[in-house]
């Protein structure tokens, strides 16, 4: 935990040069946006006479998440899908079928809006919440973020098309996420559609689908002529009754930020997807620094709702600010609360975008470090080369470094150069990026400098393995 001079001034309504003198009497220079750390912080607190009362996350936070439900209070809920796949291979296409088949059938009858998730029925009757922005990118950057609402991923591929970079870019986030898939082969309208290739591929990166012995459900699909959108739904709510989701309806709510923008007339809208409780017109929330009382609930149709129970995705309107995607959403029981928690995170926020300004970045021995703390065993890597064949050299190299303690983990492994979506699975995985004869993209790059996440570059198979080898045993000096 680290503060600003200038926000411990603040907070003890002193003057920033004041600060700065005493820890210069200790022999500490420091202009007024340097970052300390808590114990200094609470040494010069109490130096200048204050009493110093340490507020830990855990503290102010403390019952807003994850507060445990009884079992009996558990009930099922519908599953939330994501689709993903290779640019061009119908993924909007299918979002909009599933949708539309159902508008029509429905009987709300309401305009559709996008607001960044919708709800279906299953012909067997259940509901299904889709995910409306496809794509691993905006799924990933939530999972960095801790936000995970994804139960399902349906992957589509292109039956004419087979297997491509994006496919396979999407199996990894999926299992990374420890998400199970169900295959869509969409396009089986058209003349040169070769599902059987589809799967033959798939089973070169271990997606075993059904038809070929295998668990994950596949289901052909024509998204054009809105071919077995059913059968796609029913083997989602299927996959669903095997992953037995469950929630709580009768608690407070908790749930998820997918979108948020300010509007014009009516000021900040957020769609919650809301994970457990029910969410009231009138209750107070926080999501990320952003507070405010419910005034209306509305859904994907337009119409407003009293009330959105789990897995229900509603815009809210009556916040305060516009919270960002991938905050999480809590009900809290005052004003108070609210802007305590939320004031704590504002400052949390300031605090850590000054100490990344600082040295912030991590090293793979860092990262290390991190996860000898935190009892783990595995070495997560993304790995990205020129060619197919040193990529897959390279992971066999790594793979077989490890040790009964420790071992390297390849969450990616992909031909191309470093994208911003390899930073975000790497953030989202815990991560270090290595590029084999590849760079990195401009914004990969000022992605990984703002949240920190160290690329390394390298030609030879045998510097590469030998530092991660080296990283792995601790060996790796910490200024590389
Ligand atoms: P996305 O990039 O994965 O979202 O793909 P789109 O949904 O934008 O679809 C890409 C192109 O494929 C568009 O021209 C669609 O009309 C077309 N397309 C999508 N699904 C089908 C299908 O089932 N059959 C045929 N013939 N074309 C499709």
């Amino acid at each position: 935990e680290t503060i600003t001079i200038q926000e411990l001034a603040n907070r003890m309504s002193e003057r920033g040069v004041d600060v700065i003198r005493l820890l210069m009497k200790q022999g500490a220079m420091h202009k007024i946006t340097d970052v300390i750390d808590a114990d200094t912080a609470q040494l010069v607190a109490e130096e200048l006479g204050h009493a110093v009362k340490r507020v830990a996350e855990s503290d102010v936070e403390e019952g807003l998440f994850d507060t445990p439900d009884l079992e009996s209070d558990l009930v099922s809920r519908p599953p939330v899908v994501t689709i993903m796949g290779h640019v061009d291979h119908g993924k909007t296409s299918l979002l909009d079928a599933i949708r539309h088949a159902n508008v029509v059938s429905g009987e709300a009858g309401g305009i559709t809006q996008h607001i960044g998730a919708y709800q279906v029925t299953a012909p067997n009757g259940l509901p299904v919440t889709f995910i409306d922005t496809p794509g691993h990118a905006a799924f990933t950057a939530m999972r960095a973020r801790g936000a995970k609402v994804t139960d399902i991923v349906v992957l589509v591929v292109a039956a004419d098309d087979g297997v491509m970079p994006q496919t396979i870019e999407a199996i990894h986030h999926a299992r990374a996420a420890k998400v199970p898939l169900i295959v869509a082969i969409n396009k089986i309208d058209k003349p040169d559609a070769r599902p059987e290739r589809v799967r033959t591929e798939l089973l070169q990166h271990e997606v075993q689908v059904e038809s070929m012995g295998g668990e994950t459900l596949e289901i052909e699909v024509s998204a054009k002529q809105k071919l077995n959108l059913d059968k796609l739904l029913d083997a989602i709510s299927l996959q669903a009754e095997v992953l037995d989701l469950k929630a709580n309806p009768t608690r407070s709510a908790e749930g998820t930020v997918i979108e948020a923008r300010l509007d014009k007339g009516r000021g900040p809208v957020a769609t919650v997807l809301v994970q457990r409780g029910t969410l009231d017109v009138g209750d107070l929330v926080v999501a990320g620094a952003q507070w405010g009382k419910v005034r209306a609930l509305l859904d994907d149709q337009g119409q407003t709702r009293q009330d959105a129970g789990p897995s229900f995705p509603v815009e809210v309107l009556g916040f305060s600010g516009t919270p960002e995607a991938g905050d999480r959403v809590a009900v809290v029981e005052s004003e108070a609360r609210a802007r305590e928690i939320t004031e704590y995170r504002e400052r949390q926020k300031r605090d850590q975008a000054a100490a990344r300004g600082g040295s912030g970045r991590s090293s793979l021995s860092d990262m290390m470090s991190q996860l000898k703390t935190a009892g783990r065993k595995e070495f997560p890597l993304v790995i990205k080369g020129d060619v197919q064949g040193s990529v897959e050299a390279i992971v066999a190299a790594l793979e077989k470094l490890g040790t009964d303690e420790v071992g390297a983990r390849v969450v990616h492994a992909g031909v191309g150069g470093i994208t911003e979506s390899d930073i975000t699975l790497a953030l989202a995985s815990g991560a270090a990026v290595i590029g084999f004869n590849v760079r990195a993209h401009k914004e990969a790059r000022e992605e990984s400098e703002r949240v920190g996440i160290e690329i390394r570059y390298y030609n030879i198979i045998y510097n590469l393995v030998d530092d991660v080898k080296a990283a792995m045993s601790g060996l790796l000096s910490p200024t590389l």
